[in-house]
């Protein structure tokens, strides 16, 4: 599972809302907490481009950090399913999607062989 607080996913939705239709892309910062990961933070990658149907960032241009559990990255179609690229692009040990409506949480995540991952928000203010 992963948690999120509801403060931090709503900081990201708000990103992603006032980029759309543009694709946006964040690298998710956290811990694990035994099977579960605990994302505590998110950040921009270095070098990032978004665009109208793809959202990148060049990986060798990323210093090691343990603390980047993966990336989240906005579906503006609002189809909260990875893309054939999603998967082959896949960095770090999680994968979440989020897409319109921006109005409450709403997002997806993934393991990289597809697999989902349940999202649990954190009501913590
Ligand atoms: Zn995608």
């Amino acid at each position: 599972m992963i948690l999120i607080d509801k403060k931090i996913f709503k900081a990201m939705q708000e990103f992603a809302k006032n980029n759309h239709p543009n694709e946006i892309i964040v690298l998710l910062r956290g811990k694990r907490e035994n099977d579960n990961i605990h994302i505590t933070d998110w950040l921009l990658p270095p070098f990032g481009t978004g665009g109208n149907g793809f959202a990148t960032f060049p990986t060798h241009m990323l210093p090691i950090d343990f603390t980047i559990m993966g990336t989240a990255h906005s579906h503006p179609s609002g189809r909260l399913t990875p893309s054939t690229m999603d998967l082959n692009n896949f960095y770090g040990r999680v994968m979440m999607i989020i897409g319109p409506p921006y109005e409450k949480p709403r997002a997806a995540a993934y393991h990289k062989n597809g697999e989902q991952i349940p999202i649990r928000f954190s009501p913590r203010q």
